[in-house]
């Protein structure tokens, strides 16, 4: 079998989905189809949960807006402005009671149970065209089947459940082409969930491990993995192949074409990952497998926006790697802040996090009894890999470098915007 994943940077209007049900089409092969929100809608369902929490009246204009882009591509795929059953109406409208019965204080809760609509809505509309166009396709409710804990914007995966139920419905769909959510997963006592931004990557790599998948392909709106953001940098070239270490540190260090955690699955089972063109389904894209002699010949480059740099300095003069070491980053994890760079001295630490102002104003509540909190927020973080004088010359020139990281193949800065 296969996992393909479509993302919303492809699928996002009526002639991005007719593309998927041609690729899909075109493969001939059992495959899973994983499909992410349609376009923006993710970040446009987080200003929903935002203004529901902070009891801004423009939440119901905002959905409306969101189910009028849907309505807009039904209509253009299908003879109405809805599924059958008025599938589309009937979920917007559950959405908004439900909503009305909400609180506005468990934040990460009711972001799971509102943000995960986004794939809900888009493997719908994407199921019934792969049906109408011939393809014999079924929906799988993934909140059912990937099981997770209740770690909620960033669950974690029950693999033992995840696996008996994903295989069970494998099973009972054998000879259709399974239609599930990327991003989203679900409790054991049915609390929906998801996996991080970003997230249906993973999941493709969730699935692929636990069904022994031949390879997942994932399809993007740019050629393969390059050896930058073409978005950032002009005259990128693309990678043909990589080792699944070079990605995970590329992904990890802000290259989002793909999410960090999807290589780990993959690597543990040995299954290639290519990145592809979607609007150049022939192209061969970039190969990521164990392959481990590949040798970069050009220099990459990762950029990671809206960081912030914590430097810690413990009140009382205590080396900071001594026994605190562990509870500090304990308290990080309980704060879901993910430390991007480390470095330390004797009596300071330098962290370098994602901007969560919420998130990092509960952590900083926190350490201020034992450390002084100092932080630089505005600041970026730049990764080189395979760097040389010009290249560094390059991403700092002009740049005031707050911190700087160096090992034998990657340079690392954390810079002002
Ligand atoms: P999807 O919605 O399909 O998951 P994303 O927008 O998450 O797509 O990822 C694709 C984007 O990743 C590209 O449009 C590109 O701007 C960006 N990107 C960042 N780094 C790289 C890189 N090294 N190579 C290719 N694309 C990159
Ligand atoms: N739709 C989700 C997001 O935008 C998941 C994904 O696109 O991978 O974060
Ligand atoms: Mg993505």
């Amino acid at each position: 079998m296969i996992v393909y994943k479509f993302g919303g940077a492809s699928v996002k209007d009526a002639a991005g989905i007719k593309n998927l049900a041609r690729i899909v089409a075109a493969s001939g092969d059992d495959i899973v189809v994983i499909v992410s929100a349609l376009g923006k809608t993710t970040n446009a369902l987080e200003n929903v949960v935002k203004a529901h929490c902070s009891g801004d009246a423009n939440r119901d204009q905002q959905l409306i807006d969101i189910r009028s882009y849907h309505e807009e591509i039904a209509n253009s795929l299908f003879s109405t402005n809805d599924l059958p059953g008025g599938l589309l109406s009937s979920s917007f409208e559950s959405l908004i009671d439900n909503l009305r019965n909400t609180g506005t204080d468990n934040y990460d809760q009711t972001y799971d149970q509102v943000v995960s609509m986004g794939e809900i809505w888009s493997t719908m509309i994407v199921n019934q065209w792969l049906i109408i166009s011939g393809i014999n396709s079924v929906w799988v409710d993934t909140r059912k089947v990937i099981i997770t804990d209740n770690r909620y914007r960033d669950a974690n995966i029950n693999w033992d459940e995840t696996g008996r139920k994903l295989k069970r419905e494998v099973e009972n769909s054998r000879g259709k082409i399974l239609v599930m959510q990327g991003f989203i997963g679900g409790t054991p006592d049915g609390m929906t969930t998801t996996l991080g931004r970003e997230g249906s990557d993973f999941s493709a790599a969730v699935v692929a491990n636990i069904i022994d998948a031949n390879r997942v392909e994932i399809w993007k709106d740019v050629p393969g993995v390059m050896n930058a953001d073409p978005a950032w940098m002009p005259n990128v070239s693309k990678l043909d192949r990589i080792s699944y270490k070079e990605a995970v540190e590329l992904s990890f260090s802000g290259a989002k074409v793909i999410h960090p955690k999807t290589i780990k699955p993959l690597h543990n089972k040995n299954i290639p990952l290519i990145v592809r063109s979607f609007f150049d389904p022939v192209s061969a894209g970039t190969i990521i497998s164990s392959n481990e002699q590949v040798e970069q010949v050009v220099p990459l480059y990762v950029k990671k926006e809206n960081q912030i740099l914590l430097s810690l300095v413990p009140k009382d003069f205590s080396f900071v790697i001594g026994d605190n070491l562990g509870n500090l980053f304990q308290q990080f994890y309980r704060h879901g802040i993910k430390t991007n760079l480390v470095q330390a001295s004797a009596v300071s630490i330098a962290v370098c996090v994602d901007n969560e102002p919420v998130r990092i104003e509960r952590l900083k509540g926190e350490l201020e009894s034992e450390y002084k909190v100092l932080y630089n927020d505005g600041a970026e973080l730049l990764t080189l890999r395979y760097y040389d004088r010009e290249s560094i010359e390059n991403i700092t020139s002009g740049r005031e470098i707050l911190l700087e990281q160096k090992t034998r193949r990657s340079i690392r800065y954390v810079v002002k915007s």
